[in-house]
């Protein structure tokens, strides 16, 4: 199964403490371990949520924050969600995990509204098994009416490749999602095999273009026409673009030239807690209240 394929290659590309050991079967009982220790952390609510902001390109505006999980665990200190998503995935904590996230996604988005911060909305990623889960819209239904948040203010993010398993399911419950009032967005593209004619029939509204064609626009002329080709497509399209990865000033250039939507990166700020996220918005107002603005906008 070419997913699981992947989950493995990329568990072992990695120099993963946790997973790596030199045999089969050593590694089975670390997978355990592991599985262990992750239910323990649902139970004990070791997962918290951090959030990264998501500017439109030429305001500067926040628009968005893409709720990214962690694991705070007690001893290891924070776990990153490449290092335990993908065992997740395989045993089906996933779920779980992905349900507490958008839980705690939507909690905080309601909280800011009654703070009054402003009605930027939070995105959400949906791992390919809950994107395969039939009751997903129901799920999602229950934690907007049991948080009350309004439907508007969440977006789903959904990886192409996971879009791509299933193309007639995908189109089914990507337009259940977006009759239910929910952005879409396509995650990390470039990297799978989207045909042109399949996203034109997605009912999707932005693109996530991959960090790993954002890094080299600047050194490979190739990286550069991706982009640039994939933003065309997606505005002919009528979808929105957002640059993942944006880490210098001469990124964010580029990506304005060619009319690139949004932007996300550690140049505007990385993922941060919802305290933090906070004061980082009081600061970001302050600087554009005093007129110094951001210099990244002008
Ligand atoms: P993603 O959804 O593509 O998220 C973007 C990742 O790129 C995040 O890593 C983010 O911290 C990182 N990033 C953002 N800007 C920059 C930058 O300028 N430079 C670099 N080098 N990295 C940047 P993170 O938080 O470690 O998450 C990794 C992946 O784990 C995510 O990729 C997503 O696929 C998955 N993930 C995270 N949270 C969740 C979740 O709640 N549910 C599911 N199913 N997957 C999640
Ligand atoms: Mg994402
Ligand atoms: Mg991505
Ligand atoms: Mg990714």
């Amino acid at each position: 199964h070419a997913e699981t394929a992947l989950y493995r290659a990329k568990e072992q590309g990695r120099n993963n403490y946790q997973f790596y050991t030199p045999t089969v079967h050593t590694k089975g009982i670390k997978r355990l371990q592991m599985e262990t220790m992750l239910r323990h952390a649902l139970e004990r609510n070791e997962l918290v949520v951090y959030y990264q902001p998501r500017l439109d390109a030429r305001t500067g505006k926040l628009v968005c924050v893409e709720a990214l999980v962690r694991w705070k665990h007690p001893q290891l200190g924070m776990i990153p969600p490449d290092d335990f998503i993908p065992l997740a995935e395989d045993t089906g904590l996933i779920t779980r995990i992905g349900e507490t996230v958008l839980k705690q996604a939507c909690r905080q988005r309601q909280l800011w509204n009654r703070q009054g911060v402003p009605p930027f909305r939070v995105s959400v990623n949906l791992s390919p098994r809950q994107f395969r889960q039939m009751d997903l819209p129901e799920v999602i239904h229950n934690i907007l009416a049991d948080t009350g948040l309004a439907p508007e203010y969440l977006e789903l993010e959904i990886t192409e490749s996971a879009a791509m398993q299933d193309v007639n399911y995908a189109i089914l419950m990507l337009k259940v999602l977006k009759e239910m009032g929910m952005t879409i967005a396509i995650d990390d593209f470039g990297t799978g095999y989207s045909s042109l004619s399949y996203l034109k029939r997605f009912p999707i509204d932005v693109i996530k273009v991959d960090q790993s064609f954002i890094r080299g626009i600047k050194d490979d002329s190739e990286d550069a026409a991706i982009v640039q080709a994939i933003i065309v497509l997606a505005h002919s399209l009528n979808l929105d673009v957002t640059a993942e990865g944006v880490e210098t000033s001469e990124q964010l250039e580029f990506l304005k030239n060619q009319q690139c939507n949004e932007i996300q990166g550690y140049l505007i700020g990385k993922p941060m807690s919802a305290e933090t996220l906070r004061d980082w918005i009081v600061l970001e107002n302050t600087l554009s209240a005093s007129g110094s603005g951001r210099p990244l906008f002008h």
